[in-house]
């Protein structure tokens, strides 16, 4: 299948528009509403029978801070300063930071709140300050990364930065996806489902002018003035692709995703030049909370050794777990904090027991290696100290009461949820970029079909991806409206 097509083969354009969104998921709304605001003639390009795509089946927590704080986390007396919001993303990402890209964001997500809040997305003044992944208690503010943990804590001050729509729980993509889809069709951007874009068309001058598409089983050809984004999500649903890239999960994640997640934006941007990176990096969702009290176990690998501290957002506990042997791990737990885990419910116990050596006989452990991993761990906890990895005291206590049980958290065996983080590069402005970083003309990405603000699962926050797809998608669309002269 050819991606790219000379515009000397395309016989005749069947429409012509300003802008073609490919995609009608967050970031491609998102950049809809922003080429209309400039009073672009946009079109909007879905696979599917109705737009949403992952973002719509997603909780909707946006990480969002910054700029003295979005209006929400000010109304709560709460305090975050760009530079403090800076820190911590690129503490998360390291090495794999885009600077621009995060100081783009940093700079604009306390507005971008202020925008979704414009459109209609509803959000309580509420804090929920305990330990969850999604809040159910209806609040719309929550920490949801390793803002409390080592090694972020120690030198950057926690700030919660979770964004939830009011009441939401876990549809809270539909609440965002129902306002932002409604919004799009109010402003007069032409949407066509049922509308799979299946090539590029590519100029003399070597600018991408256009795109095939596949509808009622036919091609069209439709034409695009100033720019192409394409918002047509990540790859985690497609076999082949996740096989290359993250062979080590292929086997036994469970892909977290909609069924257009096949990678088709990243794979029409590398045929047109452009340049995938991080493909290799995903989110592995290792849910050991809630319940909050399972933060008092303690993870141990197949040497019977602590790899972790355990009050880590989930993610960061899942790429941890990935590094170990065989991706073993287990939970140790004693009777008093014991309780199945609500997201992962059929862990299974691979060994009980009255004392910690014969959970440690059961289990096949090498003799003595838990014995001294767990007395070495509850000598600290009792004086509300963890030399190794600095669990927070909020969350250390002596494991001593029988019976004691090993969960087992292996990846093979718990089947995590998992998702991708790799994509197109880009600028923060959404311009593609080729391997030696030239701009691409005429072709945008945003969203996960571009490697964005997330670049590792041990990094990851709940709220990153949709919060970046969201804040992306709208620049890309503000940066082909600025290119085609509008303001
Ligand atoms: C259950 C679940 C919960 C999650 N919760 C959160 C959360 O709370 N916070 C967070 O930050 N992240 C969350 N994530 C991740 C997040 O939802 C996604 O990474 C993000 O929404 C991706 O947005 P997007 O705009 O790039 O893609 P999408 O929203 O998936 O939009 C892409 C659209 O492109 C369409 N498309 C694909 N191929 C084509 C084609 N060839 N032609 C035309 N259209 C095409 C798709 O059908 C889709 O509608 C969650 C993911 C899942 C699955």
């Amino acid at each position: 299948m050819s991606r790219i097509i000379p515009r000397a083969q395309v016989e005749s354009f069947t429409g012509s528009f300003d802008a073609i969104v490919c995609g009608f998921g967050g970031a491609g709304a998102c950049a809809a509403l922003e080429l209309r605001a400039a009073g672009l003639e946009v079109l909007v390009l879905e696979r599917f029978s109705a737009g949403g795509g992952s973002t719509r089946l997603s909780a909707c927590e946006m990480y969002l801070g910054g700029s003295g704080g979005t209006s929400l986390q000010r109304d709560l007396g709460i305090a975050d300063s760009s530079e403090n919001f800076e820190r911590y993303l690129l503490q998360c990402f390291g090495a794999f930071t885009d600077r621009a890209r995060v100081r783009a964001f940093v700079d604009g997500a306390a507005g971008h709140f202020d925008w979704l809040e414009g459109q209609g997305v509803p959000y309580r003044r509420s804090l929920f300050a305990g330990r969850d992944v999604v809040t159910l208690t209806g609040d719309s503010l929550q920490y949801t990364g390793n803002e409390r943990a080592w090694p972020f804590a120690a030198s950057v001050t926690p700030v919660p930065r979770g964004h939830l729509p009011e009441d939401a729980g876990h549809d809270g993509g539909k609440v965002l996806m129902d306002v932002l889809m409604q919004r799009v069709a109010e402003a007069g951007a032409d949407i066509r489902c049922d509308h799979r874009v299946t090539a590029l068309i590519r100029d003399d001058s070597g600018r991408i002018c256009g795109v095939e598409v596949k509808a009622d089983n036919r091609l069209q050809h439709i034409e695009a003035r100033s720019g192409i984004i394409l918002a047509m999500g990540g790859f985690i649903m497609n076999e082949e692709l996740t096989a290359q890239h993250i062979p080590q999960l292929t086997a036994f994640c469970t892909r977290h995703g909609n069924p257009g997640d096949r990678g088709d934006g990243i794979l029409l941007g590398v045929a047109a030049g452009g340049n995938a990176i991080h493909m290799g990096q995903a989110f592995v969702g290792v849910a050991h909370y809630p319940p909050a009290q399972l933060t008092y176990g303690i993870f141990v690998n197949a040497q019977g050794q602590r790899f972790i501290n355990e009050d880590v957002y989930l993610a960061r506990l899942g790429a941890a777990i990935a590094n170990q042997t065989d991706m073993r791990a287990c939970m140790f737990i004693d009777n008093q904090y014991f309780a199945r885990p609500d997201y992962h419910q059929t862990t299974e116990i691979i060994a009980t027991g009255d004392t910690v050596a014969e959970v440690e006989e059961e289990a096949g452990l090498p003799p003595g290696s838990l014995q001294h991993t767990v007395a070495y761990y509850n000598e600290q906890a009792a004086q509300g100290a963890d030399p190794l990895f600095h669990k927070s005291p909020d969350w250390l206590a002596p494991l001593v009461t029988p019976p004691y049980a090993l969960v087992d958290y292996s990846l093979p065996q718990l089947q995590p949820t998992c998702f991708t983080l790799g994509g197109l590069d880009t600028l923060p402005t959404g311009e593609v970029l080729t391997v030696d970083g030239e701009i691409v003309p005429g072709l945008y990405a945003a969203g996960r079909s571009a490697a964005g603000i997330p670049r590792t699962g041990a990094g990851y926050a709940s709220g990153m991806s949709v919060a970046d797809a969201t804040f992306f998608g709208r620049l890309a669309g503000r940066q082909i409206a600025a290119s085609a002269g509008q303001p």
